[in-house]
This record gives C-alpha cells, sequence and structure tokens, in this order.
C-alpha cells in the first residue's frame, strides 16, 4: 500500500467504472453534483469490457443493437461534457463515515477522498485474478509468479512460461516474443476462446521455432529455494518438466466483494440491500446501484442500474447541499447542459 495523498474532495464518490457507474457520472453531472469515479480495473467498462465486449446487446433503450464495447465508448462520451476524474487502478477499501458526517474513502494505492455521499456500483465485487491452484505458487507470487505483465522489459532475456488460453493469455504471449529468452504457452488443450487473428500468429510463431506451445495443466512448481527453476506440466501421456525463470497465469478474472463486505451494510447474497424509493443502503449516505444492489424482483440489467442510479443521485443531493431545494429541468430545457455539449463536441 503506498503512503497516503491529501484528501481529493467532491460531492460523490462513485465506486465502480461499469455501464452503470459511468452514466451515474453523467446523471451526476446533471444535477450539478461533483463527482470522482474510482475503480480497480485499469479500464474503464467493468463486465461489458471484461466478460463479453464483442457480444451484441440488444435491450438499452433507443440502441436496438450494439456490442458490450460500443455501449461503454458511448456512456464514455456522454460523459465527456463534465471532463470528470477517473481513477483507475486502485481498490477502494476502506470508508469511514467523520463526526460531520462527511465520509473518509481510500484506495489502495493510497488516495483518499472526502466526499458527502457514496455511490457503490461495484457489480459482483471487485474482478481479481484466479490464481494458480498450486501450494508453491503463492510464496513466489509478484516476484516470479505474475497475474499480470505491469512491465515487458523485467521479462527480457528470462525463460517465460506464460499459461491460459484467453485473449489475454494469447495478447501476452505474443507480446513477450521477442523479449523472452525462451518463451511457451501452456493451456490445457488445443482450443482458445481468444481472437482468430492471435491464435493464427501464435501458431505461426510455433511453426518458425520462435516459441512453445504445451498442451496440458501446471502440476506444480520447482522453486526449492524460494526461486522459480521449473514447472512440471501434467498431460495425457504423463508429466513434462520445463525449465522457467517466469510464470505468467492469465487464467482470467473471478469476482470478489472483497473489502464492501467488511463495510457494515445491510448484505443479502453478496449484495447490499437498499431502499427502493432512492437506492439507499442501511447507512445514510451510502447508495448501491446496478448488479450490486439487492432488492425484491431487482434484474441486472443494465437499464434497471442507470434508473437506480438516476434516483440515488437525487437523494445525494440532498447530503451534499442540504440547505438547497433542486429545481429540476429535463435535459431538452437544460441551458447549461445544451452549452457543455456543444462544447464538447466543438473540442472533440
Ligand atoms: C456475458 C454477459 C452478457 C450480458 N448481457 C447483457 C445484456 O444483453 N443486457 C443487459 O442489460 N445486461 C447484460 N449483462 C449484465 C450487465 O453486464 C450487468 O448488469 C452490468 O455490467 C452491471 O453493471 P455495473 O456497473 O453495476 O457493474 P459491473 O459492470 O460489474 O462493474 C463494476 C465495476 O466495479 C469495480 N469495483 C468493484 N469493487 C470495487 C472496489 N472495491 N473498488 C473499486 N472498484 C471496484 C469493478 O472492477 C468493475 O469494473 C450481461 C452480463 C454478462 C456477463
Amino acid at each position: 500500500m503506498e503512503a497516503q495523498s491529501e484528501a481529493i474532495s467532491t460531492d460523490v464518490l462513485i465506486i465502480g467504472a461499469g455501464p452503470v457507474g459511468i452514466f451515474a457520472a453523467f446523471e451526476a453531472g446533471v444535477i450539478g453534483l461533483t463527482c470522482q469515479i474510482v475503480d480497480g480495473l485499469d479500464r474503464v467498462g467493468g463486465q461489458c469490457i471484461e466478460l463479453y465486449p464483442d457480444k451484441p446487446i440488444y435491450d438499452i433503450p433507443a440502441i436496438p443493437s450494439c456490442t458490450a464495447r460500443e455501449l461503454v465508448d458511448h456512456l464514455m462520451e456522454q460523459i465527456r461534457p463534465f471532463d470528470l476524474p477517473i481513477h483507475l487502478g486502485q481498490r477502494v477499501f476502506s470508508v469511514e463515515q467523520r463526526d460531520d458526517h462527511r465520509w473518509t474513502v481510500r484506495t489502495e494505492k493510497g488516495t483518499t477522498f472526502d466526499c458527502a455521499a457514496i455511490l457503490i456500483a461495484a457489480g459482483n465485487g471487485a474482478f481479481v485474478p484466479q490464481r494458480l491452484q498450486v501450494p508453491e505458487a503463492a510464496a513466489l507470487e509478484g516476484r516470479s509468479v505474475h497475474y499480470s505483465v505491469a512491465r515487458l522489459a523485467d521479462f527480457t532475456e528470462r525463460e517465460v512460461i506464460v499459461a491460459g488460453g484467453g485473449d489475454s493469455a494469447l495478447d501476452w504471449t505474443l507480446a513477450l516474443k521477442g523479449v523472452a529468452k525462451k518463451l511457451t504457452l501452456v493451456h490445457r488443450r488445443n482450443g482458445f476462446s481468444a481472437a482468430a487473428a492471435s491464435v493464427a500468429a501464435m501458431k505461426r510463431a510455433v511453426n518458425a521455432g520462435e516459441m512453445e506451445f504445451v498442451v496440458g495443466m501446471i502440476d506444480s512448481l520447482d522453486a526449492p529455494d524460494g526461486v522459480l527453476r521449473g514447472v512440471r506440466i501434467k498431460h495425457v501421456d504423463g508429466t513434462t518438466d520445463l525449465a522457467a525463470q517466469e510464470l505468467v497465469a492469465l487464467y482470467g478474472l473471478v469476482a470478489d466483494l472483497g473489502p464492501i463486505a467488511e463495510w457494515n451494510l445491510d448484505v443479502l447474497g453478496g449484495r447490499i440491500k437498499v431502499d427502493t424509493s432512492n437506492y439507499e443502503s442501511s447507512r445514510p449516505g451510502m447508495f448501491a446501484v446496478g448488479d450490486i444492489a439487492y432488492y425484491p424482483n431487482k434484474q441486472k440489467l443494465i437499464l434497471s442500474g442507470f434508473h437506480e442510479a438516476s434516483l440515488a443521485l437525487r437523494k445525494a443531493y440532498s447530503y451534499a447541499y442540504p440547505d438547497k431545494k433542486r429545481v429540476h429541468v429535463h435535459s431538452s430545457y437544460d441551458a447549461k447542459l445544451a452549452e457543455r455539449v456543444a462544447h464538447a463536441s466543438d473540442v472533440a
């Protein structure tokens, strides 16, 4: 964890930059609330980008069909007029309500926010990498066992094994080709859930002798003195031992409610119970919208989350400006909004 910074003050802090969190930021801007967004991942879009970017979505009002990636692109374009800060790659881990009823929120990277209300749009919780299920892996994590590639240069002239068969595994295998001294991709079967072009490029590299591909599962790691020397691969014909100094396991992401479970909220089945008149949780000033919200007959749909965010922010306004009465203006009559949108398209 990094050192704590000076607190960033804002009316609303939105936790989660999935589709619902992004749209919530737009609504906050329209209503006249300042807001900041924070997400544990290093890109926006939540499930849409992590789980099904190229699949079509057919049930967004007035958009007959778009891919999940296109939806996120449109949402990002929609918030552009408000120029909102988005803090990526930092999971929120603690929230604390002070005597003045404002909140202090901290991320794992040491960023601190001071806000009047919190909108939790955290989906199924933070996505965390699926870890290697071999006993030796935990002690080597961050040294020679990796669940992401932060800097390609760290793998220069190393013997590297990449494990996995999805887009991430294939993309990083191709990126490491020519960087690593020896490169092997290990996947449990000779079939991939990755872009056809990446699979074809990997196969060309194998045929050209630039890397190896081995079908099998990682069975154990050879690291007697805490330094990785090799990996044992189990396959239908037995086992094979491969020399390796670095192992990059890219098995995909799993959702984990994580620190939110510690925030003293009423939770049911891993979701936060809310009042459906304003999507406020059991802690006044803290709202839950999108997939993480629980109420009877809740539908985990993007359009439900948009509605929930809109109502939650109207209540959040009363925490940020308790003495001010907010006057509702339809967006079609909102001159300030029209000006912002026009300015954003001029700049683009
Ligand atoms: C394959 C598939 C197809 C789907 N198709 C449709 C469809 O056709 N139509 C439809 O309406 N819905 C569809 N859905 C559901 C839809 O994607 C979800 O309802 C939607 O993504 C929920 O949005 P969200 O913003 O609430 O959460 P998410 O998209 O899950 O985003 C939550 C974000 O919060 C972040 N986060 C969590 N905890 C923290 C923390 N502590 N600190 C910082 N960040 C945190 C996560 O990293 C994540 O980015 C589909 C889902 C899947 C899996």
